[in-house]
C-alpha cells in the first residue's frame, strides 16, 4: 500500500515543521504549501489524501481557502483539518462553517493530533466523510 499524501498549509515555519515531523514519523508522505493561495494550487495538482489546514495566513486565510475547496469539484472530497491557535467557540464554528472536517488546537497534542489524523484519513477512504 503507498504512503497517504498530506498537504500542510503553514505558513509558520516552525510550526510546519512540527506538523511534518509528526506525519512523517507516522508514515505520511508530506506535502507543503506556504498560504491558501499556494494551498489550492497544490491541493488540485497533487489531489493529497488530507489537507492540514492553518487558519491565519498572508494572501488567502484558511478559513477562505477551505471555503474555495469545498466550492470545487475538484478538491472537494479531500478532508480539510484546521490547525488553529484560535481557541475561542466562534472560531471553531468559523472553521467548521467554511467547511473544515474538524480542527486541531496548537499548541498540538500529540495522541490526539496522530489519532484525528488517522481517523480521516480511514473514514475518506472509505468514501465516508461528509
Ligand atoms: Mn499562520
Amino acid at each position: 500500500m503507498s504512503k497517504p499524501r498530506v498537504l500542510i498549509v503553514e505558513d509558520n515555519v516552525d510550526n510546519f515543521e512540527l506538523v511534518r515531523f509528526l506525519l512523517e514519523r507516522a508514515g505520511y508522505q508530506v506535502l507543503s504549501a506556504g498560504n491558501g493561495i499556494e494551498g489550492l494550487d497544490a491541493a488540485k495538482r497533487e489531489q493529497p489524501d488530507l489537507i492540514l489546514m492553518d487558519l491565519s495566513m498572508p494572501e488567502l486565510d484558511g478559513w477562505n481557502a477551505t471555503a474555495r475547496l469545498k466550492a470545487d469539484e475538484a478538491t472537494r472530497a479531500i478532508p480539510v483539518l484546521a490547525l488553529t491557535a484560535h481557541t475561542l467557540p466562534g472560531d471553531r464554528k468559523r472553521a467548521i462553517d467554511a467547511g473544515c472536517d474538524g480542527y486541531i488546537s496548537k499548541p498540538i497534542n500529540v495522541a490526539s493530533f496522530d489519532k484525528l489524523v488517522a481517523t480521516l484519513l480511514r473514514q475518506a477512504k472509505a468514501g465516508l466523510q461528509s
